[in-house]
Formats: structure tokens, C-alpha cells, sequence
């Protein structure tokens, strides 16, 4: 999608320093990071937000989850670890290409803010 921040870096038209790419998604360390480990995994198709999801996107939803494991894994979350997605406003969202925060290497705090 034109004008979208994500899409450009999928596109490799902002530089991102990416963690992993198959014909689905991509993922990224996060410019701002909120916890030693913190990256950001979206899906190659353009989707605003988790509210915009249908059924025809379960099965790529399902691949970012399979791909957060598996990236947790990777990254050595063996303790544990966190995956966030905002949504609108009152989710705090800023860049409304969907994604999910895959944050960890510190102890969480429950509730957030
Ligand atoms: O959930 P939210 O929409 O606020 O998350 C957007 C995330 O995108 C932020 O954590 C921000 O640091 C990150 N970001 C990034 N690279 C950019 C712009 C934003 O990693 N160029």
C-alpha cells in the first residue's frame, strides 16, 4: 500500500534491520525498543488493523503466532516473553499496518499502561 510506513520497509524502501522473511511475513528489531528484545512481525499483506481481519486471514494470523514462537525460540526467550497488538487509538496504535510486539529479555509487568 502506497504511503504505508511498513510496507515500505517490506519493500526495502526504509532501511530495517530484519530478523527473519519468508513469503508471509516479516520481521524487524523494533527502532524504539521497549525491552532487550523487541521485534516487530507483520504480515506481508497490507492489513490497518486486527479489527480488519476476516476469516480469510485466520491461516495468516495462525503464521505469525507459528512465527513468534519460533522466533522466541531463536532469540533465546527461553524465561518467557510477551506478543502485543494494538489496535486503534485506545490499543495505542501508531502505524496502522497491523503488527505484533514480540518483546522479552526482562520481567513483564501485568497489568500494562
Ligand atoms: O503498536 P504501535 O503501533 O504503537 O507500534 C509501532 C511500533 O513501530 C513502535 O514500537 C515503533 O517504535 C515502531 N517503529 C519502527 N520503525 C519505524 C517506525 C516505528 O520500528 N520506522
Amino acid at each position: 500500500m502506497q504511503d504505508c510506513l511498513f510496507c515500505k520497509i517490506i519493500a526495502g524502501e526504509i532501511p530495517a534491520q530484519k530478523v527473519y522473511e519468508d513469503d508471509k511475513v516479516y520481521a524487524f528489531k523494533d527502532i524504539a525498543p521497549v525491552a532487550p528484545v523487541h521485534v516487530l512481525i507483520i504480515p506481508k499483506k497490507h492489513i490497518s488493523t486486527l479489527e480488519d481481519i476476516n476469516a480469510e486471514d485466520a491461516e495468516l494470523m495462525g503464521h505469525i503466532m507459528v512465527t513468534a514462537s519460533k522466533l522466541a525460540k531463536e532469540l533465546s526467550l527461553g524465561k518467557g516473553y510477551r506478543v502485543v497488538s494494538n489496535c486503534k487509538e485506545d490499543g495505542g496504535q501508531t502505524v496502522y499496518h497491523i503488527h505484533f510486539h514480540l518483546t522479552g529479555g526482562r520481567q513483564m509487568q501485568w497489568p500494562p499502561g
